[in-house]
């Protein structure tokens, strides 16, 4: 699991697990299962990108746009849809629309805000729209949308040095050309977009890692 997923996960579940009483409510079941359902999608969909956020909640990037906010709670998970979000068949709020005319335990918190509290028996609606979200083809490439951060933010920066130097030094190599292999204490070290920027890659925790200078180069020769 990525380093940023890791901590996503941390905080969602460290909202749900009550203080006294069972772990294994059928929601914080459900929202774990779900979680790796994102994961999966994240892994296979490079448009797909997943943020932690201060207050516990993740964010859903797609194709670069925060889309959705998905928040929990001890009872049920808020989705909040962000400015700008994607209309027609994909479209989240269509899904929970569905979801509150059929009963299935959704409803509507905030429709100004575009806010949904979603329970167990409804969370299915939200797991099934992240997976059904489209993968990129040719077309879509042209409309890259890299108005996100070309940079990586200073904390998102120093988590990835702190895992770096905490477990062993190691550079993540480019396969197939580079193994990944130990830096020498002094050598220099760089941030990389795992995904490219250029190909919509986001500056995010899940999409960083620390190479060498020479594997940096090998890597920005390979992808232009
Ligand atoms: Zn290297």
């Amino acid at each position: 699991m990525p380093y940023g997923t890791f901590f996503a996960t941390l905080d969602f579940v460290d909202r749900i697990v009550p203080r006294k009483g069972p772990t294994d409510s059928p929601f914080l079941i459900e929202v774990l299962s779900g979680l790796k359902r994102i994961a999966v999608v994240q892994s296979e969909n490079p448009w797909v990108t997943i943020e932690a956020t201060v207050s516990g909640g993740v964010w859903i990037y797609f194709q670069n746009c925060r889309r959705w906010l998905l928040n929990p709670t001890h009872h049920y998970l808020r989705v909040e849809t962000a400015i700008g979000r994607p209309t027609g068949e994909h479209d989240l709020k269509c899904n929970l629309k569905q979801g509150v005319e059929s009963k299935s335990v959704v409803d509507m918190e905030n429709p100004n805000f575009d806010q949904w509290r979603v329970r167990v028996g409804g969370l299915r609606l939200v797991w099934e729209f992240i997976e059904a979200l489209p993968k990129p083809t040719d077309d879509t490439h042209s409309e890259v949308d890299n108005s996100h951060p070309r940079y990586f933010p200073g904390l998102v920066r120093e988590a990835a040095l702190a895992k770096f130097e905490s477990t062993g030094k190691w550079c993540a190599g480019v396969a197939p050309q580079r193994k990944r292999h130990r830096l020498r204490a002094n050598e220099p070290r760089e941030f990389d977009h795992i995904l490219p920027h250029s190909r919509g890659g986001a500056s995010t925790h899940l999409n960083i890692q620390i190479l060498c200078v020479e594997c940096n180069r090998v890597k920005g020769a390979s992808a232009g």
